[in-house]
């Protein structure tokens, strides 16, 4: 379907208050600021609170979703208290130790980052200098079933039920974390908090930003999850992972095709001050909300076919090794 065939249900339209998403993401601003609470925010945070509401109507209408999305699913345990002695180990230790710690207690791909203040929103502080970005995969025949419909909402189940288990490792992690004595926050997904999750993401080495506005992963393309711990525990950063995706998306429009509403640029645009690939929030977000989290575009992608992911990476890195020595 392209965006020429599809026209948002006018109860989406109706919740939209008198500005664009884009403008409260920083669309077209050349000026660095940290990013201002939005969506999958406390609705008292944001103007876009009935668009929200709209938006959850479905994921609240089916008993398949609300499965995964209730009180009662395992999401990892409750903060318990900071031991009161500190355990010390080298910042090389307790970085081998936290990620076996992860690897062990279900993630997929652990990595770490110094805490930067543009990752915070806009009114909120974490304090920690230290962020364990965690990454989950996704069963991709289930995430490539989108678009979902209400009677059968695979792609987004699969989506709940690994932010479940990313929020598991999340909590996890920081209790480990707390019981040797250092200060420790998770950050679960979906709903945000004060972490803006993909910068991040991107400087603890889980890839490139695609296209779609979301992350590509040399193992796992984009299917996958995130979430995150901050902690003062002393540890060593990781790396970003250059995978040639950049050169990549240039030359691919596979996702700015599949998307329904045409909601995907295909060139970049500036957003608070960084020139990067951006997805315009306002036509996706009514597709979104019909389909339950749509994700044609990471499900589609080519990086997120299962094996495909490496050996894309191999072969854009010798292709840019083979232009450089030309
Ligand atoms: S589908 Fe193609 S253009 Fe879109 S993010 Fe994936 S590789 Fe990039
Ligand atoms: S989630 Fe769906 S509507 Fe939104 S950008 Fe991706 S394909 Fe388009």
């Amino acid at each position: 379907m392209s965006s020429r065939e599809y026209s948002p249900d006018p109860k989406y339209l109706d919740a939209f208050p008198e500005k664009s998403g884009n403008d409260v993401n920083g669309l077209g601003e050349d000026e660095r600021r940290p990013p201002s609470p939005f969506f999958w925010h406390p609705k008292d945070r944001h103007d876009f609170g009935d668009l929200q509401d709209a938006v959850m109507h479905n994921f609240h209408t089916s008993p398949d979703i609300q499965r995964v999305y209730n009180p009662n699913a395992d999401r990892g345990p409750k903060p318990i208290e900071r031991a009161e002695t500190r355990v010390e180990q080298s910042p090389a230790a307790w970085t081998e130790t936290v990620k076996s710690f992860a690897l062990s207690h279900e993630a997929d791909q652990v990595g770490i980052t110094r805490m930067d203040p543009s990752y915070v929103f806009d009114g909120y502080e974490i304090g920690e200098p230290w962020l364990i970005v965690i990454g989950v995969a996704m069963d991709h025949d289930r995430l490539n079933a989108a678009p979902d419909t209400l009677e059968n909402p695979v792609s987004a189940v699969e989506v709940g039920e690994q932010y479940n288990r990313a929020a598991r490792v999340s909590r996890n992690l920081a209790n480990y974390i707390l019981s040797r004595g250092y200060n420790a926050k998770a950050f679960p997904g979906p709903w945000a908090s004060a972490l803006l999750m993909i910068p991040p993401a991107i400087e603890a080495g889980f890839g490139q930003l695609g296209k779609h506005g979301s992350l590509i992963n040399r193992q796992f393309g984009s299917s996958f999850r995130l979430s995150a711990v901050s902690t003062d525990m002393p540890l060593v950063a990781d790396a970003r992972d250059d995978i040639g995706a950049e050169e990549f998306c240039a030359n691919c429009q596979v996702c700015s095709k599949a998307c329904p509403p045409g909601a995907i640029f295909d060139t970049k645009q500036m957003v608070r001050g960084e020139r990067k690939w951006y997805v315009d929030f306002d036509k996706c977000i009514p597709y979104f909300g019909e389909t339950m989290g749509c994700a044609i575009c990471i499900g589609r992608c080519p990086w997120s076919k299962p094996g495909t992911a490496p050996r894309l990476a191999e072969k854009m890195l010798a292709r840019r090794a083979r232009l450089a020595a030309e």
